[in-house]
């Protein structure tokens, strides 16, 4: 049977959290065996992730961000939800070089990350409500295909 495991953590949208967020992920994602690079590859798409709920859903009050972390089989789900001002045009927003901060050092580049360290992303939004991006990877080799 598919092993499943879930965690949940909230905290104040501080960027001295974001290495927490990073570190309790890391942490919990050792059980499904990962390689460095999916550490670091998990690592990078959860700190964009944070810092636009900082940035852009509190816009640097602080409030709460959740994330919520899940593992069903090999797969990693993790969602990053904050209750701030939402997306109203989710699909520009993921466009690669789109942002709505382009004086401050924003890229534009959050999401195109999310998408290339992860396997899939998906963005929940509602205006004056908040955000929910959620990100699947799936993580490690079952034992057995280590021997190629
Ligand atoms: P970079 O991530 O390169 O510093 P950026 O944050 O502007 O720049 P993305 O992370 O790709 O780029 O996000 C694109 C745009 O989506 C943001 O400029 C912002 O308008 C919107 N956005 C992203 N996340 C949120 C969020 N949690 N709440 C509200 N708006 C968001
Ligand atoms: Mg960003």
């Amino acid at each position: 049977m598919e092993q499943t495991n879930e965690m949940r953590i909230e905290f104040d949208s501080r960027s001295c959290n974001e290495s927490f967020a990073r570190v309790a992920v890391a942490a919990f994602m050792t059980q499904l065996n990962p390689t460095l690079e999916e550490v670091a590859d998990v690592k990078t798409a959860l700190s964009e992730a944070v810092t636009n709920a900082i940035v852009h859903g509190y816009e640097n009050r602080v409030e709460k961000i959740t994330v919520h972390c899940a593992i069903r089989g090999q797969e990693l789900i993790l969602t990053v939800s904050d209750k701030g001002k939402g997306i109203a045009d989710v699909e520009k927003a993921m466009e690669p070089l789109f942002t709505t901060k382009p004086d401050s050092e924003r890229s534009g580049m959050g999401f195109a990350f999310m998408e290339a360290f992860m396997d899939e992303v998906q963005v929940r939004s509602a205006v004056g409500e908040g955000t929910a991006v959620t990100m699947k990877k799936k993580i490690g080799r079952p034992a057995g295909e280590y021997l190629d």
